[in-house]
């Protein structure tokens, strides 16, 4: 039985004004190749750089969210090695005392232990154009500042490696460290994996890289797992190579044979000084965490709204506009209330009712109208939309009027009691009435209802719609359809 160790390496561009050494424009939109540039990121012989201490900042707090170790002095060191997109022939990186290290995430109840974090400059990119038969190069990317993350080898399938690499952008976004746009590479993951018979021993390390989404971290990851074992079980061998990833044909290709590590002969940057983590601006004091981290949200989310059901959770969870909406929503439901029942606290169990309300409408009706618009616009108040919430809960109006009612106040921004009131909406009440109504239907129908009778079901569906359109939608069909059965 061959077990998989897998390890990731993810690279993120941090979200900052400019670059990290330089004040260049840090614009992964810009469209025109070498505009934000400067002898610095070119790196022209005399120029200096200088730390961007807002990057910096960046990873340390990615570093106190991901639990890692506080250390006391991290440097920068040179890197030394060419190619036609680095232009200084070595890149500013972090080998020895990189910013943060020793931290973990848990996944699912599971641990995934982080090595190490550091930063980094990114490199320019390299086109080749295959008519003219040359490469050209945009340095508008070199020097922006990168992050580096490298886990230790604590993951063991493609799920894990998908799971981890997609709280870890969740956790980016919260902390606006990085949009972690994966497309834009903004976020690009490589996998180390080798598979093994012998617990505790790894074997043949290979490396995925292009890895663009997280659906092709776990295909990749699991192909790999499949192609690794299967050689190893046909007494074959595994070469350590650098592998893509084939988004068509779903399998990896071997890109080149990795002979021996490369010596990059690292040394410390001569331009750069140490940086003191325990001295302003780097201190604990300096870098809090100021926003609630997902996995502390989904835990309250559960625990104050009773939300378990996972794609539920993950809509909250990953948009925080509409989780905020939700919360305040939530509130003033509880205190429209009070106020309506004349009491001090609601209980559990209508909070709960309250929520699943909020909650149907909200994911349902009132996301599929919002087609891409933002919460920050819409003009339905949390305050009004806790108002239609207790209407359906005090059954004042029918669910097809309160869908009406809904896009209603999403055109107007007006208030639910007073439209309910102009419109003549308000739930048809007392079984008198609807008696009435549902005698006149049976009146009338007298072939749907001995259809009915001689067994025909969707009869009771036609007669129930003939209530509905009589009440124009101010009856609760379930309310109807019982009626209509006791009366024939
Ligand atoms: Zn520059």
């Amino acid at each position: 039985m061959y077990k998989p160790v897998i390890g990731l390496e993810i690279h993120t561009q941090l979200k900052t004004e400019s670059k990290m050494f330089c004040s260049c424009a840090n614009d992964s939109d810009t469209e025109n190749p070498n505009v934000n540039i400067c002898p610095i990121c070119l790196g022209h012989p005399g120029s200096l750089p200088t730390i961007n201490e807002k990057a910096v900042k960046k990873v340390l707090e990615a570093g106190a969210a991901l639990n890692c170790k506080l250390r006391d002095v991290s440097r920068f060191d040179r890197k030394n090695y060419f190619y036609p997109d680095l232009p200084k022939g070595y890149q500013i990186s972090q080998d020895r005392r990189p910013l943060c290290a020793e931290g973990f995430l848990d996944i699912e109840g599971k641990r995934v232990r982080i090595k190490r974090i550091h930063l980094e400059e990114d490199t320019g990119k390299l086109f080749h154009d295959s008519k003219e038969q040359c490469s050209l190069v945009d340095f508008n990317r070199a020097g922006i500042p990168l992050m580096e993350l490298v886990t230790e080898p604590d993951i063991r399938s493609g799920h894990e490696a998908c799971r981890f690499a997609e709280e870890l952008r969740l956790i980016f976004r919260y902390l606006d460290i990085s949009d972690a746009d994966m497309q834009k590479g903004q976020m690009r993951v490589e996998v180390n994996i080798s598979v093994s018979h012998m617990e505790g021993r790894l074997g043949t390390k290979v490396e995925i890289k292009n890895l663009n989404s997280f659906r092709a971290v776990q295909r990749a990851v699991d192909y790999e797992i499949k192609r690794q074992t299967g050689l190893l079980e046909n007494g074959k061998h595994i070469s350590m190579e650098t592998r893509g990833w084939d988004e068509f044909k779903e399998e990896t290709f071997s890109q080149r044979e990795k002979e021996e590590a490369f010596d990059y002969r690292y040394f410390p940057e001569p331009d750069l000084p140490p940086m003191y983590l325990n001295d302003p601006p780097f201190n604990k004091e300096n870098i809090k965490l100021r926003t609630e981290l997902p996995q502390k949200k989904r835990d309250r989310f559960n625990k104050e709204y009773g939300i378990t059901d996972k794609k539920e959770m993950d809509v909250f969870m990953n948009n925080q506009e509409l989780a905020d909406y939700f919360e305040k929503i939530v509130s003033e439901a509880v205190n429209w209330m009070k106020e309506w029942d004349e009491k001090s606290t609601v209980q559990k169990k209508e909070k709960i009712e309250l929520v699943r309300i909020i909650k149907s409408y909200l994911l349902s009706d009132f996301l599929g109208t919002l087609k891409g618009k933002e919460i920050k616009d819409v003009l339905i108040t949390p305050e009004n939309f806790a108002e239609l919430t207790l209407f359906i809960y005090k059954k004042e109006i029918s669910s097809k009027i309160a869908k009406k009612l809904l896009s209603e106040m999403y055109q107007t921004g007006g208030d639910p009691s007073q439209i309910i009131e102009e419109k003549g909406w308000s739930q048809i009440k007392g079984s008198e009435d609807i008696k009435k109504i549902v005698l006149e239907v049976v009146e009338e129908n007298k072939e749907a209802v001995s259809d009915y009778k001689s067994g025909k079901e969707e009869a009771l569906q036609f007669l129930t719609g003939k209530v509905m359109a009589k009440t124009k939608g101010r009856a609760e069909p379930k309310e109807a359809q019982r009626m209509i059965k006791e009366l024939i």
